[in-house]
C-alpha cells in the first residue's frame, strides 16, 4: 500500500481522534536499535520513543517472545514459571517493602489498578495529582489527568480531584531545584491536604511521576517527593508513583526514577518500557495494601501476566543489564546533556536545557525573560529535524518543549549527530539563506 492510500483508509477506517506525526506523515516499515526506517529504507534517528527501550526489534527480545508464542500462550490459571521467575528478577529492582506484583497490558491498566488499590486499601477516593500530568485513557484516569480534562474537550477535575501546583523550576512560582523550592510546592500539598480535612474529606493518595513527562520534562526539585510524601502519608494517604515514562534505567543513576528523589513509594506502576513494544505493564506493591485488596472480589486479567508477556519482560532485564543500558543512559545522556547546553550560547531561544540521563527536555523562549513560549518556532524545528532525518517530540503545557527519550542504545555519537542537527536547524530558523 502507498502512503495516500494507508493514509485514505485510515480517515475512512479509524477514529477521527488519532493523530498523525508531522505535516507530511511518516511510513515506518522497520526499526532497528535507535533507527526506524521508512518505504524507500531511509533511516531516522529516533528520539521519541522510550517504548523500544532497550533497541528497536531487539533479537533477544523477539527469540524470547518467539520461542514462548510458538510452545504456549494462556492465562495466569494454571501454574508456570515464566510468572514467577519475572516477578523474582522484576522484584529484585525494588526496595523493600515493595514485594507483590500485578501483571497487566498498559501503563493505564497499570494506573487504573494503582487507583483501585489505593482507595481499597484506605477506604476513601480523593486524590491529589500534579498539575499537566498524564496517566492514561480510561475515564477514572483522564479524571486525574489535568493535562487532559483541563485540555481541549476536557470537564475539568471532579470534586474527589485536587491538583497540586507543577514543580517547575525553570517557570514556576517558586524558581530552582534546591530545597527551598521543594519546600514550597510541597506546601502547596499540605495545604490541598488541609483543605480537604477542612470539608471532612479523606486522602487515598498522591499519584505523581518522579520526573513530569507531559508537563514538559521536568526534573523535580530535590526533595520535592520526600515532603509532598511526608504530608500525604500523615494525612493517610498512599503514595503512588507512575514510572511508566522514565522507569527501568532511563534516569541513568538509578533503575527507578523515584530512587533521584530519595523516596520510598507505597505502589509503583509501569508500562511502555516494561516490554519493549509488547503491551505489558505492571503495579508493584506492599504485602498489606495487596492483602486489603484481597477483599473477595476477585482481580483476574485475561491477558495480564501471560507467559508470552513475562518471558518478554525478562529478556527486556536481561538486554538492560548484559548491555549495560543504565549505564549508557547516564553516559550518553550526560553527553546530550552538555552538547544541548552548549547551543544556549549562540541559540537564544532555548531558554532551558534539563533532563537526567536519557529524558531530557528543551524549552524553547522567544524572550529568556518574559519566558514567551515559542510553540510554532518548536512545531518548526521539529519539522525541520526529521527532513535531517531526526523524529523529535514537543511536549508540555505550551506545546513549546522539544522532548528528547530515545531508546536506551542511543550512544554518543547519535548524540553529536543530534546537537550539530539542531544547531543547523536553529541557524536557519533566524536566517534561512545562513544554510
Ligand atoms: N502514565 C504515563 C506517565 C504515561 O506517559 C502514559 C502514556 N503516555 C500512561 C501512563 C499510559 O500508558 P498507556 O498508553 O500504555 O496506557
Amino acid at each position: 500500500m502507498d502512503k495516500e492510500t494507508i493514509l485514505a483508509a485510515r480517515q475512512a477506517h479509524l477514529g477521527p481522534s488519532l493523530s498523525l506525526s508531522y505535516q507530511e506523515p511518516l511510513q515506518i516499515v522497520r526499526g532497528w536499535g535507535a533507527y526506524l526506517y521508512d518505504e524507500n529504507g531511509r533511516p531516522y534517528l529516533d528520539v521519541v520513543n522510550n517504548v523500544c527501550h532497550v533497541g528497536h526489534s531487539h533479537p533477544h527480545v523477539v527469540a524470547a517472545l518467539a520461542e514462548q508464542a510458538a510452545l504456549l500462550n494462556t492465562n495466569t490459571r494454571y501454574l508456570h514459571p515464566n510468572i514467577v521467575r519475572y516477578a523474582e528478577r522484576l522484584l529484585a529492582t525494588l526496595p523493600e517493602p515493595l514485594e507483590v506484583c500485578f501483571f497487566v497490558c498498559s501503563g493505564s491498566e497499570a494506573n487504573e489498578l494503582a487507583l483501585r488499590l489505593a482507595r481499597t486499601a484506605t477506604g476513601v477516593e480523593d486524590l491529589i495529582v500534579i498539575d499537566g500530568a498524564y496517566h492514561g485513557n480510561t475515564q477514572a484516569l483522564i479524571d486525574i489527568s489535568p493535562y487532559k480534562h483541563d485540555g481541549p474537550g476536557g470537564r475539568g477535575a471532579p470534586s474527589f480531584v485536587h491538583t497540586a501546583w507543577m514543580p517547575d523550576p525553570y517557570r514556576g512560582e517558586f524558581k530552582g531545584y534546591g530545597r527551598d523550592a521543594a519546600r514550597q510546592y510541597a506546601a502547596h500539598v499540605a495545604q490541598l491536604i488541609a483543605e480537604m480535612q477542612a470539608e471532612g474529606r479523606g486522602l487515598a493518595g498522591m499519584i505523581a511521576e518522579p520526573l513530569l513527562g507531559c508537563g514538559g520534562q521536568i526534573v523535580l526539585p530535590e526533595g520535592y517527593l520526600q515532603e509532598a510524601f511526608t504530608a500525604v502519608r500523615a494525612a493517610g494517604g498512599l503514595c503512588i508513583v507512575d514510572e511508566v515514562q522514565v522507569g527501568f534505567g532511563r534516569v541513568g543513576s538509578h533503575f527507578w526514577a523515584f530512587e533521584t528523589q530519595g523516596v520510598v513509594p507505597d505502589i509503583v506502576t509501569m508500562g511502555k518500557p516494561i516490554g519493549n513494544g509488547h503491551p505489558l505493564g505492571a503495579v508493584v506493591t506492599t504485602r498489606a495494601i495487596a492483602e486489603a485488596f484481597d477483599n473477595g472480589m476477585e482481580y483476574f486479567n485475561t491477558f495480564g501476566g501471560n507467559p508470552v508477556s513475562c518471558a518478554v519482560g525478562t529478556a527486556v532485564l536481561d538486554v538492560i543489564a548484559n548491555e549495560g543500558l543504565q549505564e549508557n543512559a547516564a553516559r550518553a545522556g550526560a553527553h546530550l546533556l552538555r552538547g544541548l547546553a552548549g547551543l544556549m550560547d549562540r541559540h537564544p531561544l532555548i531558554g532551558d536545557v534539563r533532563g537526567l540521563g536519557l529524558f531530557i527536555g528543551v524549552e524553547l523562549v522567544r524572550d529568556r525573560t518574559t519566558l514567551e513560549p515559542a510553540a510554532a518556532e518548536a512545531t518548526l524545528i521539529v519539522e525541520r529535524m526529521k527532513d535531517a532525518g531526526i523524529l523529535l517530540s514537543i511536549d508540555g503545557p505550551l506545546h513549546n518543549v522539544l522532548k528528547l527519550k530515545p531508546p536506551l542504545v542511543f550512544s554518543e555519537q547519535n548524540a553529536d549527530f543530534l546537537v550539530q542537527t539542531l544547531d543547523a536547524v536553529l541557524a536557519e530558523l533566524v536566517d534561512p539563506a545562513a544554510v
